[in-house]
């Protein structure tokens, strides 16, 4: 969220801000910053780095003794870059060292992490009445849907959803069909992210109820209350593309096409898919895969979307227009998170301090709707599993033994090989025929000996 910067610094730790953004002639400036326990004021600032120099080891000791990190965007743009976020994240996990960002006249604040909101003893808690008054006769919700009658159990719900959050209690509610539950608890929420700076999480297991929230409860919330409020759905990487797989793909195929004697039928239908792809991404903002038509992304998806063990992170070329990074910055800079049962759980049974995996900022508060499902997403989990079918899956992602040779990463690599000129290529090659792939032959006998039979007995 973006506040006036006198609410989070007092006014000699402004004053030091904007002279030392001067004296560096509206360059980037990173500070280290100390809080005031009463006023939870930001009240001492001290310049400790300069220019493009995040992450740089005089910024990190000196960030470990302090409690916030303070640095401008010259741009005014205060949105967190991927690379805020990543530091962010280390710092907030690591340390509990909170980070936001200024603009040059120090005029304005985003807060990506502020401890002392986040672990604050002093919320403020709801007002049930004042909530409850948008229901009224004069309320918001009549103004602006005619004929709005409020239901006595949505109230009823909504009020012991306010206790709840006000005594960091659990409430379990079950509440039937056309109660008007979704309001019920966006409500409380929202109004508990706007009050106290935290974050609050639904997690629903249907994607039908997320859209619904999105598309049509948020809005309209957004409409009627007196405050600006953000969400965002969250979902798991595997939804999105990959840049640097589908690049690397396409750009082997588009290769390929130059040699026709190697360009057979099965490669100009993949060709074929993927400028189909590529067609799509040049127009995406948010190269979420469920964009592309049903036909396309069955055919194409394992070979593109984002994989946790195949992103190589800051080493990559596209790290920065990353469509995960780019959601994430969206997620981590949002007051409500919506997401699913089955991804809130993934991220809960991760480590919390890898930031490199983990899509979820930390949060304040949580509702799970449809919560008759979560069991059922929590036993698949927290539990251990492994498969035939999961086993050789993921074999054949290395090496495939499918009669679509570019199936598996080493089948890739060996088509590069054998058309390579490059000195060691042929030697590379026989390396891999002689010692790499009885390996895997003989994984994939093993794998097949031990589970073929327990797959006969089901
Ligand atoms: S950062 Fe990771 S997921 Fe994103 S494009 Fe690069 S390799 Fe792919």
């Amino acid at each position: 969220m973006i506040s006036p910067a006198p609410t989070l610094f007092d006014a000699p730790a402004l004053l030091s801000l904007q002279r030392a953004i001067q004296d560096n002639q509206g360059s980037e400036v990173f500070f280290v910053g100390y809080v005031d326990e009463d006023s939870r004021l930001i009240r001492d600032v001290e310049a400790v780095a300069y220019g493009n120099q995040s992450m740089t080891p005089v910024l990190l000791e000196r960030a470990l003794t302090a409690d916030v990190i303070i640095h401008n965007h010259p741009s005014g743009n205060l949105e967190p870059s991927a690379q805020d976020l990543q530091m962010a994240d280390m710092l907030m996990n690591q340390a509990g060292v909170s980070f936001v960002i200024v603009d040059n006249t120090v005029t304005q604040v985003k807060i990506v992490y502020y401890a002392p909101f986040l672990s604050s003893q002093k919320q403020t808690p709801l007002k049930t009445e004042e909530i409850l008054k948008l229901f009224g006769p004069e309320g918001a919700f009549a103004l602006k849907l005619k004929g709005y009658e409020a239901r006595e159990a949505q109230l009823s719900m909504l009020s012991q959803i306010v206790d709840a959050f006000n005594h960091k209690d659990l409430a379990i509610i079950e509440a039937g069909t056309g109660t008007g539950k979704s309001l019920a608890y966006l409500l409380p929420s929202l109004y508990w992210a706007h009050q106290n700076k935290e974050k609050v999480i639904i997690t629903t297991f249907t994607k039908n109820l997320q859209q619904q929230l999105v598309d049509k409860d948020l809005p309209f919330l957004k409409d009627i209350l007196p405050f600006s409020f953000s969400y965002a759905i969250v979902k798991g990487k595997q939804n999105y593309i990959c840049r640097k797989r589908f690049e690397e793909a396409f750009d082997t195929l588009k290769a390929l096409s130059h040699t026709p004697a190697l360009f057979d039928a099965e490669d100009q239908e993949r060709y074929r898919l993927f400028a189909a792809v590529d067609e799509w991404l040049s127009q995406t903002k948010e190269g979420d895969l469920e964009e592309l038509a049903g036909e396309l992304l069955r055919q194409v998806r394992e070979d593109i979307q984002a994989q946790s063990d195949l992103c190589i992170h800051r080493r990559c070329p596209y790290f920065d227009n990353c469509y995960i990074n780019l959601s994430r910055q969206k997620v981590f800079t949002s007051d409500l998170i919506i997401t699913n049962h089955h991804f809130f759980l993934a991220q809960l049974s991760l480590d919390y301090a890898d930031v490199n995996v983990r899509l979820l900022p930390l949060f304040s508060k949580i509702i799970i709707d449809e919560a008759h499902n979560f069991k059922k997403a929590a036993l698949s989990f927290l539990q251990e599993q492994a498969s035939f079918f999961s086993l050789n899956k993921n074999l054949g992602r290395i090496y495939s033994l499918s009669r679509k040779k570019h199936n598996g990463e080493l089948n890739q690599l060996l088509l590069n090989l054998q058309k390579s000129q490059a000195p060691g290529a042929r030697s590379c090659l026989e390396k891999i025929q002689d010692d790499i792939l009885p390996y895997f032959e003989a994984l994939r006998e093993k794998i097949n000996y031990f589970l073929r039979p327990l797959i006969s007995r089901l």
